[in-house]
């Protein structure tokens, strides 16, 4: 939330598949980005009070399945479609490594939260995590910052991995911003 102009700056921390594009598996090619069509108006509504940053894991690097490049070049298609609409996003997080590879900035871990915090001066603790997966809501919560789980990609099909008495639930991105801004007009910052 705005405040002062020396205050520490709050976020939104965005999956990327499932959250703001279908996800139709390993993404290689721009041309596979399918937005949601809630996904940039959400975003517009909440850029006007938080720096957004995407995270994502993308195992199928490290697996060989795409390359960091193919990667990339889908981030910088969907960052330039955003910016087209006005939307900008400070900086992409990409975990290029499997599970197994045991590294440190694989969500949950909460290595790029952190490095938001160092790099950004981002105040996590009034911070949000918004993702398809129960790693995006534990991601947060390992840094002090607060999860919304999402329905939409592979949501549903985890909804029964989460403690639904604890966590905050949305249909999708449109829901999520719309909790998340009621809390800051509410000034209570949490949801
Ligand atoms: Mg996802
Ligand atoms: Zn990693």
């Amino acid at each position: 939330m705005k405040t002062k102009e020396n205050d520490r700056r709050s976020a939104i921390f965005l999956d990327r598949d499932g959250t703001l594009i279908e996800d139709s598996g390993y993404i290689h090619d721009p041309s596979q980005v399918v937005f949601f069509e809630d996904t940039i108006p959400a975003l517009r509504c909440l850029s006007e009070y938080f720096l957004l940053f995407i995270v994502t894991n993308q195992t199928g690097i490290a697996k060989g399945i795409i390359s960091l490049q193919d990667v990339k070049r889908v981030n910088n298609h969907i960052l330039s479609i955003l910016a087209m609409e006005g939307i900008q996003v400070v900086e992409v997080y990409i975990c290029p490594h499997a599970r197994e590879d045991n590294c440190l900035c694989i969500k949950p871990k909460p290595f790029f939260l952190r490095k938001s915090e160092k790099d950004h001066g981002i105040d996590l603790k009034s911070s949000f995590v918004i993702g398809d997966h129960p790693h995006d809501v534990e991601f947060a919560e390992n840094a002090g910052a607060k999860g919304i789980f999402l329905l939409s990609g592979h949501g549903s099909k985890h909804l029964h991995e989460i403690d639904q008495n604890a966590v905050v639930v949305a249909r999708g991105i449109k829901e999520a911003s719309e909790i998340i801004l009621e809390a800051v007009k509410n000034r209570s910052g949490t949801i």
